[in-house]
């Protein structure tokens, strides 16, 4: 690894300082205790901005500006400007709900705890993706910045769920493990593997069309299916029992969830746009219909996800209401990076879910907040 010395050491190129391999800066774990000659040692060249790019760069990762990807920065500091934490938030009328026998029904009591066994280890899956896997692939400071604090928010999401299971007093076992235990939960996961395994592989290393095209898959699946897609179907439910006046405490996480979750999809899909952008021999027309038939996949995972989750109407919702809502979002998924619609004229059952989303308009929603650290910045990334 690169020692903090090293780091302040004059521009030695087999310090690692310039990676020879830059995308994964792991050109730093070279010998750090072998000076060369100083004949052999190479003039050291600043970071210019045309020489960044978003994979397969060969700038200095470690230099954050001149800045190139000013989108990615601004969604770094929105982020920060967004941040809050799962204990900020009062749980006890959703645990006098939950005690009370007649506080919900027998179906929304299951729709809480499905809801919370596909999200418990969710964001888990999502944080290990980029901390394991996306990161070490991708060569501009900038957005490195943003999946650090991307990072960082997936774990205070496993907190707030981990929050909501023990304010409840639920089942750990039964809701941590619902991801092996439940079938439409497994499902959903099952199909996101191995896209992180293809990253997390030490073996893998981009650099060839293949394999660029192997992280550019990933990315999407990971910021449209996952985050874009899989996520929604639980947070409408959500969010629909906090419009009932109940569980309010859970549905005011869960819409700060919706609101950083909907910036992580928004990064992944610039992030995918800039890398077709400059790598535009990616993008080729089988690609794009191996694409298509992965988010086609994903509407009928969730669709799945849907009807298990609510074998009746519950709330004055059904499944076959997600059916259209999902097809609406998977369009708007395949607008955002280019592709045809899946379903053309699909239409948005829950058109509140915008609101949800627009915190600046729609603050304290559900006003069991204690602290508000929103400093500015837009919120409205979807
Ligand atoms: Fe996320």
């Amino acid at each position: 690894m690169l020692q903090f010395e090293d780091a302040l050491m004059p521009p030695l190129p087999t310090l690692g300082l310039q990676p020879a391999v830059p995308n994964t800066g792991r050109a730093a774990q070279a010998p750090v205790v072998a000076p060369a000659p100083a004949a052999h040692v190479e003039p050291f060249s600043r970071v210019r901005v045309e020489d960044k790019r978003v994979i397969n760069g060969t700038a200095d990762v470690n230099q954050l500006v001149p800045f190139k990807y000013k989108w990615a920065w601004e969604k770094y500091l929105s982020g920060c400007a967004n941040h809050w934490m799962p204990q900020e938030v009062n749980m006890s009328r959703d645990i006098a709900t939950w005690k009370d026998p007649h506080g919900l029904t027998d179906d929304e009591r299951l729709l809480v705890k499905r809801n919370l066994g596909f999200f418990v280890t969710a964001d888990s899956l999502a944080a290990n993706n980029i901390v394991l896997g996306t990161y070490r692939h991708i060569t501009a400071p900038e957005c490195r910045q943003y999946l650090l604090r991307q990072a960082f928010e997936e774990a205070i999401h496993t907190h707030a769920y981990q929050y909501i299971v023990e304010s409840l007093g639920l089942d750990e076992g039964e809701i941590f493990n619902a991801y092996h235990e439940v079938a439409a939960i497994r499902d959903k996961d099952q199909f996101l593997i191995p896209f992180i395994e293809t990253l997390t592989d030490p073996e893998f290393e981009t650099g060839t069309p293949e394999n660029d095209r192997k992280l550019l898959k990933s990315l999407i699946v990971f910021s449209c299916i996952m985050e874009g897609l899989f996520f929604y179907v639980g947070f409408v439910q959500i969010l629909a029992l906090g419009r009932q006046n109940k569980m309010t405490g859970a549905a005011e996480q869960y819409q700060y969830i919706l609101r950083d979750e909907s910036m992580h999809c928004s990064f992944g899909v610039d992030l995918v746009n800039t890398i077709k952008l400059e790598n535009p021999h990616l993008w080729t027309p089988e690609f794009r219909e191996e694409i298509r038939a992965l988010m086609q996949t994903g509407v009928e995972l969730e669709y799945r996800y849907a009807e298990d989750t609510m074998p009746r109407g519950v709330l004055g919702l059904n499944a076959p209401m997600f059916k259209e809502y999902l097809r609406f979002v998977a369009n708007r998924r395949c607008q955002q990076i280019g592709l045809d619609p899946l379903f053309p004229g699909a239409s948005n059952p829950f058109p509140w879910m915008a609101e949800m989303i627009d915190l600046k308009k729609e603050k304290n929603f559900f006003e069991t907040r204690v602290i508000d650290y929103q400093t500015g910045g837009a919120l409205s990334w979807d």
